[in-house]
């Protein structure tokens, strides 16, 4: 546990860190930690070398607006009630990170893309907040010398600050500037994406910029890369389903290996849905439930900690390392950087509201050894696994443990009976914010 009083310094006062919050959408924890040929010596390599990596962390939904809104309350998607991307925004009464901050003397701003349009009042209670339309959201381009302005700004400016930057340079398209194009870097997309995105971190958030700063980075949920693009002919194969002349026949195909997924045994059909082909949504199987967290700076040690993690514990641990204290939800605990383990951590699971599409639905507990998930309405496709013994999630071991699955089923249904729906948008901010995940390619 971090000390819940700051540090004094020098004249006795306690010393606010200023806190950079980098969320990459879309980012896997296998990918960020090791499986890509990242430069060691550039951001996220050095970011870990001097820093505290959580190597079990696991977001609690798929799709960027839950996790985020998770990440800023501290709070389930069931608890906050932005379950899905659409319709529906914070509650009133649900507080963020930012109102917390903010009395704590902090200047609090969010810089963020994608889904995380205004119509959800989830950056309300920040001082300030910018959208960016998702052709203006690459860091490679303006949006990159605009942000490292504003930190050096905010630097000289002398108050502690926190800032939330969301970064959409994995979400497709994929963003890989020149340079890093073509297999000698890495073998798919999404790994050329992920080290020019590395790289420019690196250029935009100088490590003598932010000596004295917090920076804690993330993804917001991982990403189905089993068929991701290994270059054009793979990406052209990929597009079919997006293309218009051959959507017509391969989106209906793909929902149905959805709706047999969902229902099968080993739910590894799952994994086929129609955007989880090459994107992340419909499942909770571990690819796009594990993401990585590492944080660096005042009052974070060197060091590592494979404990079961999630977005519900960042919220209290912002607001330790800034002196203060955040209630959060069920469950949610600050991040403990003595490598200790909560054995009976639980985190609860669910896939947005997202698609009609039978299946789809999901929700799930994560121990740190088992995952039980389930078809939200009704308990179909119910599957238990051992992450210890089988980390793929290729064996579903319900009938060999029918108490263990009861238990966790009662737990998981006792969690939700308390949900919560987020307030409804109005139909004009519900059709502006259909207008823009249109725009994004979520809503066909
Ligand atoms: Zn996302």
């Amino acid at each position: 546990m971090i000390d819940k009083t700051p540090p004094p310094n020098a004249e006795g006062t306690p010393i606010r860190p200023p806190i950079l919050f980098l969320i990459v959408d879309c980012l896997r924890a296998d990918r960020a930690f090791a499986e890509v040929k990242l430069a060691p010596d550039r951001y996220l390599g050095r970011l870990a070398r001097r820093g505290y990596l959580f190597t079990t962390a696991v977001t609690v939904a798929p799709t960027t607006t839950p996790a985020v809104a998770t990440m800023l309350t501290g709070l389930y998607p069931f608890e906050h009630g932005l379950r899905g991307l659409l319709g529906f925004a914070r509650p009133a009464d649900v507080r963020t990170v930012a109102a917390a901050l903010r009395e704590a003397g902090y200047w609090t701003e969010a810089d963020v893309a994608g889904p995380l349009v205004p119509q959800l009042r989830l950056f309300d209670e920040f001082d300030e907040y910018r959208w960016v339309h998702w052709r203006e959201a690459s860091l490679h381009g303006p949006r990159g010398e605009r942000i490292a302005g504003r930190v050096r700004e905010l630097q000289e400016a002398g108050q502690p600050w926190f800032l939330v930057v969301h970064l959409w340079e994995l979400h497709e398209p994929r963003q890989v500037p020149a340079g890093f194009h073509g297999p000698a870097l890495s073998r798919t997309v999404y790994d050329r994406a992920l080290a020019a995105l590395d790289a420019r971190l690196s250029e935009v958030f100088p490590d003598d910029l932010l000596t004295d700063a917090v920076v804690c980075l993330i993804g917001d949920h991982g990403e189905n890369l089993r068929f991701e693009p290994r270059g054009k002919v793979g990406k052209g194969f990929a597009n079919l389903l997006w293309w218009r002349p051959t959507r017509r026949l391969a989106q209906p195909i793909a929902r149905r290996l959805i709706r047999y997924g969902a229902h099968s045994d080993s739910k590894r059909l799952l994994r086929l849905a129609p955007r989880a082909l090459i994107t992340h949504g419909h499942h909770l199987l571990e690819p796009l439930l594990r993401v990585p967290f590492v944080l660096a700076g005042p009052g974070v040690p060197h060091g590592s900690s494979d404990a079961l993690v999630s977005h519900t514990d960042l919220a209290p641990t912002f607001c330790q390392l800034a002196g203060t204290w955040f209630q959060g939800g069920v469950g949610a605990d600050g991040l403990r950087f003595d490598g200790s383990v909560d054995a009976d951590r639980r985190v609860f699971l669910e896939t947005a509201w997202l698609t009609p599409i039978p299946g789809v639905h999901q929700i799930g507990l994560r121990t740190p050894r088992w995952k039980y998930m389930e078809l939200a309405d009704g308990g179909g496709g119910a599957a238990l696994f051992d992450l210890e013994t089988d980390p793929r999630e290729s064996r579903n071991v319900i009938t060999r443990y029918p108490d263990l699955a009861r238990e966790l089923r009662e737990e998981l249904r006792a969690a939700l009976a308390a949900a919560r729906i987020g307030e409804r948008m109005t139909d004009e901010s519900s059709a502006l914010v259909e207008r823009r995940l249109a725009d994004l390619g979520y809503v066909s």
